[in-house]
């Protein structure tokens, strides 16, 4: 595995080339440059730290990895497994020779899709390690992309990565941002929402932000539109960036968040907080 790719250490997305002073994607208000300025890694220097990639099975035909020590924004990725082929939703910022062991172990990746620019990752190198697996991009969001490739395919609303795995334009986070959806062994619906359909801690609840480390909520109109760009999917379970789960429910926890949302957002219980 090449030890020479050069990765933005604090959102762990590849790097152009030439390099930037500042990587695009924490300059951006989503994001941040850290206090002490604007810092790159390689491959080489995490594999030198003993970075890895762990697997782990979350549910039958749904696989998470984590790259550890945390690295990057530290997210979570997904591989989806069927009969019809694999999918990486978002992308890890490290890979190494025990990792694309370990992937191609439970069949490769024929798809990846990230379901937005904070999670791009290390995409161009997953696709060259997995012969040229082709990499979904949101038309929207393609300006973003750092380092590009014969294998990106740009997608406007709708895609299937393989059959059987939906991938559905929702915006908000990111114009661009887009969601996995697939059934489960069980035929219940998952979604992988990733920064776009977030669960949190009070069960049966999720959110939707515009910046998650600076707390940027995004308007009334844009979480309803979240919603209702997947209303018609019976979505049952909801796997979020960082190994947070909805159990069950997942549609109505989305719609039923989304209003609670917009009524917040909107000042409808502005009462609650001393401003009526
Ligand atoms: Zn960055
Ligand atoms: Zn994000």
């Amino acid at each position: 595995m090449r030890a020479d790719l050069t990765l933005c250490a604090t959102c762990g997305v590849e790097a152009a080339d030439p390099l930037p002073s500042v990587c695009p994607i924490c300059e951006d208000e989503r994001q941040f440059v850290p206090g002490g300025g604007q810092a790159w890694t390689t491959t080489g220097e995490l594999a030198e730290s003993g970075r890895q990639v762990v697997l782990e099975e979350a549910e039958p035909g749904l696989h998470s990895l984590r790259v550890q020590p945390r690295t990057g924004i530290g997210q979570t990725c997904y591989l989806v497994t069927t009969a019809s082929g694999n999918v990486l939703f978002d992308v890890p910022p490290y890979l190494d020779d025990e990792a694309v062991a370990a992937v191609a172990g439970l069949g490769g990746i024929d798809a990846i899709v990230a379901s937005h620019p904070h999670m791009y990752g290390l995409q161009v190198a997953w696709s060259e390690a997995f012969a040229g697996a082709r990499i979904f991009v949101a038309r929207r969001d393609r300006a973003w992309v750092q380092r590009t490739s014969p294998h990106l395919t740009e997608f406007d609303d709708d895609a299937e990565a393989v059959p059987g795995v939906r991938v559905r334009r929702v915006g908000g986070h990111f114009p661009g941002s887009c969601v996995l959806a697939f059934e489960g062994r069980d035929g219940a619906l998952v979604l992988l929402g990733s920064d776009s359909i977030s669960p949190v801690a009070r069960d049966g609840w999720v959110t939707f932000m515009r910046s998650f480390p600076n707390y940027l909520p995004l308007s009334a109109r844009a979480v309803r539109g979240i919603a209702s760009r997947i209303a018609d999917l019976p979505v049952e379970r909801i796997y979020g960036s960082f190994g947070q789960r909805t159990r069950q429910g997942g549609a109505r926890a989305i719609a039923e968040s989304a209003e609670r949302y917009a009524e917040w957002v909107s000042g409808v219980h502005d009462d609650r907080v001393g401003h009526d």
